[in-house]
């Protein structure tokens, strides 16, 4: 089953309370991270990410809080004698960084690193394959560009009525009722259709968007998502803060997932200033009751 690993919340000034931004989602077939900021590593460790099945790496905006903990982590990756090709979407300006930091390092990498950079100016499907698609969806910051992510399933394995089958149901009638394949007795009749006893989960739809202003036009685009992770890096009384700083507030996040009729709506990026979160949380649910804090270390399964 796909999980979504929160392993930081915070924003660009340092609190001891929460860790600059990175979050983990793990496919059966792919095992992503979105951002990379100061100290991931150390929460990939702490909160049972491993590093060695990172297969992509997609970077969104080149705020430190949002990179800065890269550099370390190709590192790791190579002193753990890493062999696997790493893909690597970001900015393009990042090659630049990481070039100069292999070189002043002198560091030989064991392994390939697929850089691309993600498109500029547009939106546009970046990566597919056989399972999920990942497109870029424009940012308002203060820098650019900045690039939020929408994953979609492509398809899904079927599931099985389990109750529609009889106890001593042979696994292999399990396995090939989920290949699709209907099950036949000896003589070669059809004793049970895959159409009848299985059936296709929704496909899953995660919405990201990274530091922006508020973005009402793009409710489109993530129209009945599973989950929006949106930044609420400010109370709704700090909206000319916010609006100067090209952030949003509780209530940009509500109303976005209000008007995308998202399932879930999960707030994060929180300014240093707050210690407790809790009303930044009430603000959110009293534009949309299916909100949630960000915390680190917790897994959602999708
Ligand atoms: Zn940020
Ligand atoms: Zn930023």
């Amino acid at each position: 089953m796909p999980t979504l690993k929160i392993l930081g919340t915070g924003s660009s000034t340092p609190t001891l309370l929460r860790c600059p931004s990175a979050i983990s989602v793990v496919f059966p077939h792919k095992h992503i991270l979105i951002d990379c900021g100061e100290n991931t590593q150390i929460q990939m460790l702490k909160h049972n990410v491993k590093a060695s099945k990172l297969d992509m790496i997609l970077i969104s905006h080149l705020h430190p809080d949002h990179y800065l903990g890269l550099f370390s982590l190709l590192n790791s990756l190579n002193v753990n004698h890493r062999t696997k090709t790493l893909q690597l979407f970001a900015p393009a300006d990042l090659l630049d960084l990481l070039r100069l930091n292999f070189k002043v390092s002198q560091a030989i990498l064991n392994y390939h690193i697929d850089f691309q950079a993600l498109p500029d100016e547009k939106e546009e499907i970046f990566y597919e394959d056989e399972w999920i698609t990942i497109e870029n969806m424009q940012m308002q910051h203060r820098i650019k560009p900045c690039n939020g992510f929408l994953i979609q399933e492509k398809q899904t394995r079927r599931n099985i009525y389990e109750t529609k089958l009889p106890n001593n149901t042979p696994p292999q009638t399990y396995i090939d009722l989920k290949n699709g394949l209907d099950i036949q007795d000896e003589n070669g009749n059809v004793l049970y259709k895959a159409e009848e006893y299985t059936y296709f989960p929704p496909k899953i739809k995660l919405a990201f968007f990274a530091d922006t202003k508020y973005l009402p036009h793009l409710a489109d685009k993530i129209k009945n998502a599973h989950i929006l992770y949106h930044e609420a890096t400010f109370e709704d009384a700090l909206e000319e803060k916010a609006k100067n700083t090209f952030h949003s507030t509780t209530k940009h996040a509500g109303m976005l997932a209000k008007n995308a009729n998202v399932e879930k709506l999960i707030i994060s990026h929180f300014s240093a200033r707050y210690r407790s979160l809790d009303f930044l949380l009430e603000e959110t649910k009293s534009i949309f009751p299916n909100s949630y804090l960000a915390i680190e270390g917790e897994e959602i399964c999708l």
